[in-house]
């Protein structure tokens, strides 16, 4: 036994675990930049950070760079089937880190390690889609209040502390680092534009031109899912519920209209809102033989699975990852990963460069609330600017890329009221 727990499928599976691992770190610059930082300054050194991200190999190289900079770590997954067993093996083997962390957990468990990656009573968290956040104000509320922090993945999570906050009801200080320029403009975009349609084309080994893409949600994510099937020569519909997007998405020559009318049209839908029940019963039953539903949103309610379990006469796993529903009607609907995250539960996740962008932001973001020397009060924090602006310079060095300089004069115009 090391001096680190673990709870992983199996520990033989570590060989190719670490070798994802160093594939990630050595496309992850602007990431092994601020860990030289960590390195030498031991901004965590005595402070425990509890992670629960996608136990993969970028989120991996975000963990081992926490640890290097000091911290005792504690890693669990936020979603049960984005787990990827050989890195969390290659993790644990490494001893260097709690990891809790198994594919395909049921809900018990997948709590159940989420508790144990807190049960070391954690100075920092960082959170994805805020798991951490609702157990932290729920039942282990005491931990709550000796947090110094907490950072914030994505845009559900940071919502949902946006409610707490409005209800007087947060009980720790959170950096929002899904809302950094350089986390929602390349991540939420980019890479959910990219690795949606890689993992959509890879579990069903279906072509996408020509056929008929319906995207739920024209938010980041949206806009990119729907950029690529475009740029993958599908006709694509946008559904929506704010007008200024359904405009937006008019403007770049996509149909808009509502689910109702787009469920029989569709060869592929996916579901980006953020918000639960967009695809239904009714829809299902106006769909097409064979159309593939997948989600790409948050958790597993965007596409009504549980309801389509009640409504089918039979279900088939037809191939890897994807399950056929037979309706009354005779038609079969088919969906992957179980209406939970398609690029992640079915595929990698976003690609490489995206995520050393967003886990830069996220080790900054940790370092500081660590250099903080009082706790910041209790509220949701935009990112602070320099730490935006420094993971966009440092990639635009490593790329050998200059780009102008205001001059003084410039800097005086646009900062006066008159000529
Ligand atoms: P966003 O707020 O920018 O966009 C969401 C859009 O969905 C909004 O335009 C909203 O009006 C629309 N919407 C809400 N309810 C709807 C409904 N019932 N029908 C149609 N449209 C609806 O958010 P985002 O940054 O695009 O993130 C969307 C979701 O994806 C969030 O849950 C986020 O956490 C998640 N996310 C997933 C990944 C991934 O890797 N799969 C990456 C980033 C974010
Ligand atoms: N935990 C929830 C929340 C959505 S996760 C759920 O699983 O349903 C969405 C977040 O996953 C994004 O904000 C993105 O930053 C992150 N992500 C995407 N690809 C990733 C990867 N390869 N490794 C780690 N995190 C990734």
């Amino acid at each position: 036994m090391g001096k680190f727990n673990y709870e992983v499928k199996d520990i033989n599976l570590a060989k190719t675990g670490l070798e994802k691992i160093e594939w990630a770190y050595r496309n992850m610059p602007v990431l092994r930049a601020i860990e030289a930082e960590l390195i030498e300054k031991q901004p965590f050194a005595g402070l425990k950070i509890s992670v629960s991200v996608h136990v993969e190999a970028k989120t991996a190289c975000l963990a081992r760079a926490l640890a290097r900079g000091g911290a005792e770590v504690a890693l669990t997954g936020c979603n049960p089937l984005s787990t990827q067993d050989d890195v969390a093996a290659g993790l644990a083997s490494l001893d260097i880190m709690n990891v809790y962390a198994v594919h395909g957990d049921d809900e018990d468990h997948y709590w159940n390690r989420l508790r144990s990656a807190l049960a070391f009573k954690p100075d920092i968290v960082i959170d994805d889609g805020g798991d951490f956040a609702l157990l932290l104000h729920s039942e282990m509320q005491d931990l709550a209040k000796n947090l110094r922090g907490g950072c914030e993945e994505t845009t559900t999570g940071v919502h949902r502390l946006e409610i707490l906050k409005g209800e007087n009801k947060l009980l720790y200080p959170v950096i929002a680092v899904n809302d950094a320029r350089c986390k929602h403009l390349f991540d939420n975009r980019f890479g959910t534009g990219q690795s949606v349609w890689t993992a959509i084309m890879a579990t069903t080994n279906l072509v996408v031109a020509g056929k008929t893409v319906v995207v739920a949600g024209y938010g980041m994510c949206g806009r990119g899912v729907a950029m690529r099937a475009k740029g993958l020569g599908a006709k694509v519909i946008v559904t929506e519920i704010d007008p200024v997007k359904a405009c937006e998405a008019i403007m770049e020559g996509y149909q808009v209209m509502t689910m109702d009318e787009a469920a029989p049209l569709g060869d592929f839908f996916v579901t980006v809102t953020g918000c639960k029940d967009v695809i239904i019963g009714r829809h299902f039953e106006a769909m097409k033989d064979g159309a593939v539903c997948c989600n790409a949103g948050h958790f597993d309610c965007e596409v009504s699975v549980a309801e389509l379990k009640k409504m089918c006469v039979d279900s088939t796993e037809l191939r890897n990852n994807i399950i056929g529903y037979k309706l009354n009607n005779g038609n079969t609907v088919c969906v992957i990963a179980e209406g939970r995250l398609v690029n992640l539960a079915s595929g990698d996740g976003h690609p490489v460069e995206i995520m050393d962008m967003s886990f830069a932001l996220q080790a900054q973001s940790a370092m500081y609330i660590a250099n903080n020397p009082e706790r910041l009060p209790i509220d949701v924090y935009q990112t602070p600017e320099v730490i935006d602006n420094r993971v966009a310079e440092i990639l635009l060095n490593t790329k050998g890329i200059s780009i102008d300089k205001l001059t003084p004069e410039q800097e005086k115009y646009i900062s006066s009221w008159d000529l």
